[in-house]
């Protein structure tokens, strides 16, 4: 028997086969495994973590973002860790969400609609299929719904039944995000006082067998996805024929999608195409990451492409992702002057483009972390101080403060 021969699944976790067999990168490998199928269908028959409401509610602010009359803040953790999702975490990450979009909603005198990193987002792409520890070459880390942080050969196994591990997680979160929500708008009349809409979640919408199985149908006859309010598609599976921009295009939730330095224009269409063939405010959010040294090269002829395409699409600046670098002793870090730099760099070019700067993609932590270089973290020899992210360094709250300011 071929191990390489793909399993067919039962009609009732299938899905759709508008995506089913296309190419996705960064999967487990787990269809072999005795939880897999039981755990699929357990997630097909879960409720929905948000509601069509809601989806719609975010459409609509987002129409008001792509229209110039609001901001976008969008952060969180690089990757969610599930022992962290209790109602003190939860309340501590939101705190930091908020005081930031607070702060650049006085700063820009503008409403700030506001989205987490959070409540579904424990999977992550990654470079190197393995990574070595204390001399040992071990699977890697992918994500707290593929594998565990723990570094041994058992640990890193990827156990499909962690996925409903994740669905109870982020069910837990996402019931704070919406009392928090509705503790915003009660009595101050969020909207006349211009303070802007959410918390809402968001995450890469990466493991297809995952996303695959939160397809609801709404009442209108069309498909969203129940595990966020916005899942966004990774600079790594962002291909216009992945099963992952297919799978996100057939949805009706608003949609993201990161897009890197090598992003060519011809690619960026037809995935406005395929993601927006409408051209529907709100639809559609892109987020540049494409480093402070690239930036000035890359993006302008993309925002152009877009805007002439009629794409009305809401343009994030994420200053994470392109540049990261390693300390002396190897360790993953980011400089706050170049993440600053690049933000500056990226409003300019909307500008200059005559695109509605939207606002920020941060990855930042609810604790004093030491990850990134700036303010108090004065040195790389500072860095692994307080070092506890899962996967990327994240800016602690002072440091994407002083970010925040940098751009209003
Ligand atoms: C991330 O947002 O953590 C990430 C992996 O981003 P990108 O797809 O832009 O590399
Ligand atoms: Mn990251």
């Amino acid at each position: 028997m071929s191990v390489m021969q793909e399993r067919t699944l039962p009609r009732s976790v299938a899905g759709p086969a508008a995506w089913e067999g296309l190419p996705a990168e960064q999967q487990p490998h787990w269809r072999y495994h005795a939880e897999y199928l039981r755990t699929r269908e357990a997630l097909a028959a879960a409720p929905s973590l948000v509601t069509v409401a809601e989806l719609d509610t975010l459409r609509r602010n987002l129409a008001t973002v792509a229209a110039g009359r609001a901001l976008l803040l969008q952060a969180g953790d690089c990757a969610e860790s599930l022992a962290e999702c209790m109602s003190d975490h939860t309340a501590a990450k939101l705190a930091v969400l908020n005081g930031l979009a607070d702060r650049l909603a006085a700063g820009a005198e503008a409403p700030v609609v506001r989205i987490g990193r959070i409540g579904g987002q424990f999977a992550k792409p990654r470079s190197q299929p393995v990574e070595w520890h204390d001399g040992r070459e071990l699977p890697v880390f992918r994500g707290h719904l593929v594998n565990s942080d723990v570094p041994t050969r058992a640990a890193r196994e990827h156990d499909p039944s962690r996925m409903l591990l994740g669905y109870q997680a982020s069910a837990r979160v996402l019931r704070m995000l919406r009392e928090d929500r509705l503790r915003r708008t009660a009595g101050t009349a969020v909207a006349t006082a211009g303070i802007g809409s959410g918390p809402w979640a968001s995450h890469e919408a990466l493991v297809i067998d995952y996303e695959g199985s939160a397809i609801r149908t709404g009442p209108g006859g069309g498909s969203f996805l129940g595990s966020t309010h916005l899942p966004w598609i990774g600079e790594r599976t962002r291909q216009p024929n992945s099963a992952h921009v297919r799978l996100l295009s057939a949805m009706d939730n608003p949609v993201g999608c990161k897009l890197g330095p090598s992003t060519q224009v011809t690619d960026l269409l037809r995935l406005c195409e395929l993601l927006d063939p409408d051209r529907v405010p709100g639809r559609l959010v892109l987020i540049a990451r494409m480093g402070v040294a690239h930036i000035a090269e890359t993006l302008p002829p993309l925002v152009t492409a877009v805007r002439r395409a009629g794409h009305p699409a809401v343009w994030l600046s994420d200053p994470m992702h392109g540049n990261t670098v390693r300390t002396g002793d190897g360790v993953k870090t980011r400089h706050l002057s170049d993440l600053v730099d690049e933000v500056l760099a990226c409003r300019a070019i909307l500008e200059r483009s005559g695109v509605h700067p939207a606002g920020l993609h941060l990855e930042v932590a609810a604790d004093d972390v030491t990850e990134c270089v700036g303010g108090k973290v004065s040195g790389e020899e500072m860095v692994q101080r307080r070092y506890t992210t899962l996967c990327d360094p994240r800016l602690n709250p002072e440091q994407a403060h002083e970010l925040v300011e940098a751009w209003t």
